[in-house]
């Protein structure tokens, strides 16, 4: 009996880790092939200038397509490529689509559009990331102060003397750099002082219950203004409906991100975005 409880038990714990582990097997099989056959792509959420309602910017958000043609968030295969390596070849083929689109778009005259990509820290802490970013600004002929790379307040708050050299090197080769995530990570604000830093980005959990939650209220009024006294830019992320768009927008933040103004989208559907001139009138 005793040992007939030990098994069930046995089975009732590792049931769901043997599961676990199945999941994470079949993700990162599907990444290797999805880098293999190309089946990634590109989608683009546009940035949008509060005042004005105008498409400044978009970020690259990567996709996976898996084989019954679906989806694949990359909150759910951005871990597991960090875990198991895979995010160096996926963060290399993300810059380079992401720089030969903004390459074409710079040709058909969007040409003072920044394009904001997602960098992981251990893409970042790869000693070749620099030079290899470098040579693709090079290849591609656009000039660093149209790319902006995001990092998490993790990268940062290490202050470690190769991190501090790494951003800059960045800022050397006139990339933009913004803090995503804001808020959300370390608190340590002592890096705002220290480091290169061109934006910060307001994480989506405080944008969501604007403007009715007043500690959500007390956080979002504090970031916009440590940007302010610290010369920074500042975006809101999620942002999802008109309350929140105005609401921001009196608080003085420059500009935001959401679902109001646009999901993600594919190149050609950002496209006609851009040449309306907005995500959504202002
Ligand atoms: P993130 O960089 O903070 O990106 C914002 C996420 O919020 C995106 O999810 C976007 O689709 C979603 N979002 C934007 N507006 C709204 C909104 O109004 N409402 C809601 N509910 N969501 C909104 P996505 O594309 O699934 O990406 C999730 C995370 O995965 C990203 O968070 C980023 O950390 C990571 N990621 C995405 N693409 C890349 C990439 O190319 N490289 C790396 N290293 N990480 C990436
Ligand atoms: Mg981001
Ligand atoms: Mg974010
Ligand atoms: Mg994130």
């Amino acid at each position: 009996e005793a040992k007939r409880q030990g098994r069930n038990r046995f089975t009732w714990f590792a049931a769901p880790l043997a599961e676990q582990a199945a999941h994470k097997r079949k993700v990162e099989m599907q990444l290797r092939a999805a880098l293999e056959h190309e089946s990634l792509s590109l989608h683009f959420q546009p940035l949008i200038d509060l005042a004005s309602g105008r498409i400044i910017g978009a970020e690259a958000l990567v996709r996976m397509r898996a084989a019954d043609g679906s989806l694949v968030s990359p909150a759910s295969f951005i871990p597991l490529a960090e875990e198991t390596g895979l995010i160096l070849p996926l963060g290399d083929w993300i810059l380079s689509a992401a720089l030969r689109q903004l390459a074409q778009w710079r040709r058909a005259g969007w040409d003072d559009f920044v394009l904001a990509v997602n960098i992981s820290g251990i893409q970042f802490r790869q000693s070749q990331f620099v030079p290899r970013l470098a040579e693709m600004l090079e290849v591609c002929a656009v000039p660093g102060r149209f790319l902006e790379l995001e990092l998490t307040e993790g990268v940062l708050a290490e202050q470690s003397v190769d991190a501090i050299a790494g951003l800059q090197q960045l800022k050397a080769l006139g990339v933009r750099l913004a803090i995503d995530d804001f808020g959300t990570g370390y608190s340590s604000l002592s890096y705002l002082k220290r480091l290169p830093i061109d934006r910060l980005k307001i994480d989506r959990s405080f944008v969501d219950d604007l403007p009715g939650h007043a500690g959500d209220v007390a956080i979002t009024r504090s970031i916009v203004h440590i940007a302010r006294a610290f010369d920074l830019a500042v975006t809101a992320e999620g942002v999802e409906n008109q309350a929140q768009r105005d609401f921001l927008r009196e608080l003085g933040c420059q500009s935001a991100q959401g679902y109001w103004f646009s999901k993600p989208v594919p190149a050609e559907a950002l496209e006609v975005l851009l040449r309306e001139g907005h995500g959504r009138p202002a």
